[in-house]
């Protein structure tokens, strides 16, 4: 156990018992617990995949971080690496497995085009980032990033998930974050969340379209 990651400063531990004794509040010991011991979800898009496979492989290893636990399912995994280009096909399912994973989750963007649509930015099937349907923690630039930009990432995740504190966090609050609605899939990506607005966008538009029709007859 590294001490100085529980060590509250101040408290001085005599020479003889460091190492085997800390003091420590409960936000830091829960944190340095599920900082060490954050468990990827196993799934990959696109080529960036290439490099999340490469830096959980021998050479770079991140089970040196405790995340070598590549999860199959969504409800045992906190991290959703999205790793590769996010097509308008593949949303609905990415947003049901995100609603799948239990709280505390948290989503890393991995490269260009799941931070911002990377090579292919408005193309017809793709869309411009994964934070369009649901909240990023960390976003890491490169196409594709280097196993050492995913580790730094995932290091500055650790940083994140160390700052946070039982009484503010929002998995424990008496009202849960709702479900994200599963975009629909048609001649476009909807958000059902837009549902009214789209409509009434739509019959504005007939509407103007009716009366240009009426006025040149
Ligand atoms: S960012 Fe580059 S390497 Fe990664 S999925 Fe997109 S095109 Fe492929």
């Amino acid at each position: 156990m590294a001490n100085e990651d529980l060590q509250i400063p101040g408290y001085e531990i005599p020479p003889e018992m460091q190492g085997q004794v800390a003091v420590t509040t409960l936000d830091r010991i829960y944190n340095w617990g599920r900082k060490n011991s954050l468990w990827p979800m196993m799934f990959g898009l696109a080529c960036c995949a290439i490099e999340m496979i490469a830096t959980a492989a021998s050479r770079f290893d991140f089970a040196r971080f405790g995340m070598e636990v590549m999860r199959p399912s969504p409800r045992q995994a906190d991290v959703m690496i999205v790793s590769g280009t996010v097509t308008k096909k593949m949303v609905p399912q990415i947003v049901r497995l995100y609603n799948q994973m239990p709280e505390p989750k948290y989503v890393v963007a991995m490269g260009a085009c799941a931070s911002g649509g990377g090579p292919f930015k408005e193309g017809y099937n793709v869309v411009s980032g994964i934070d369009k349907f649901i909240p990023v923690d960390v976003y890491i630039p490169g196409c594709p990033p280097t196993p050492q930009a995913l580790i730094n990432g995932l290091m500055m995740l650790q940083k994140k998930v160390e700052r946070e504190s039982l009484r503010t966090a929002r998995w424990y609050s008496r009202e849960p974050a709702p479900a994200i609605p599963v975009p629909v899939l048609g001649p476009d990506l909807m958000d059902p969340r837009r549902y009214d607005e789209i409509r009434a966008y739509t019959l504005s538009k007939r509407n103007q379209q009716t009366t240009e029709e009426q006025t040149e007859a």
